[in-house]
């Protein structure tokens, strides 16, 4: 007999539908939340091994713009407008990068209406100076110095994922202080729209061009679910959560306790 049926029916009542629900807690669930991280935190933590939410990326940010803009040489950027453009057509002449104008490269920016500018194998990039208005010059130059910086790593770091490329050329001359006043703005703007943006286009340009399916790695949550777990059992070639899964039954039926640490 069911207990509950002992129970008089006022108190069966009040058993039955207490006043007020008592939540549990909810699970923390490391899996399911990297399941469900968005692209942008993603692309975030993969450039940087931070989340967005970290309260230490600014400051990280800010480091990585010094040292981006000091090993690309890049100009000063109070110099003067003029003087600045100078100076970053002196880096492109010196290291053989060629600055083209849009108009002979009209095609590539009708087939890609939301590209400002861009940069091509061989050391081109494709870049029109604004000089309608300070507001759009400042802007073209930024665009330049971003291109340029593609410009470099093609140069020195060719096998440097496209993911970091667009991390250091976008942050070669972003806006710190915008960023310290509104904090979201860094995964929404910086690693969202910017360089998730550039960062889809080249995927998507490379899967048209070789006929490749797109799967950068950081698409998979199991890559990060990899990571946590190497972070947390100090363990060798974990590549998914059922691999652990799996060693710890193997481990457990053969009655085999977890050695402190594993050679590398
Ligand atoms: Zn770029």
């Amino acid at each position: 007999m069911n207990k509950a049926e002992n129970i008089p029916q006022e108190e069966h009542n009040k058993w039955e539908a207490p006043t007020e629900q008592v939540k549990k807690p909810e699970q923390y669930n490391p899996i399911s939340e990297r399941v469900n991280q968005t692209y942008s935190s993603r692309l975030c933590e993969y450039v940087t091994g931070m989340k967005p939410e970290n309260p230490e990326l600014i400051n990280r940010l800010q480091e990585d713009q010094k040292i981006i803009r000091s090993k690309y040489n890049l100009p000063n950027p109070d110099l003067p407008a003029s003087e600045f453009e100078r100076s970053l057509k002196e880096i492109a002449k010196k290291n053989g990068i060629e600055i083209r104008s849009k108009h002979e490269y009209s095609r590539l920016f009708d087939e890609n209406p939301s590209v400002g500018a861009m940069s091509l194998d061989g050391g081109k990039v494709v870049v029109d100076l604004d000089r309608n208005s300070e507001k759009g010059y400042n802007k073209s130059l930024k665009q330049m110095e971003h291109e340029i910086v593609h410009g470099l790593q093609e140069k020195y770091a060719k096998s440097m994922p496209i993911e970091e490329m667009e991390y250091e050329a976008y942050l070669s001359n972003g806006n710190i202080q915008f960023l310290k006043d509104d904090p979201e703005a860094i995964n929404e703007i910086l690693f969202g729209t910017l360089i998730g943006g550039s960062v889809k286009i080249y995927y998507g340009a490379e899967r048209c061009g070789r006929g490749e399916a797109d799967s950068p790695v950081r698409h998979n949550p199991n890559y990060f679910i990899e990571k946590d777990a190497q972070a947390k059992t100090n363990q060798k070639k974990l590549r998914t959560e059922q691999d652990l899964k799996q060693i710890e039954e193997i481990r457990s039926k053969l009655g085999i306790t977890k050695p402190a640490s594993e050679s590398k």
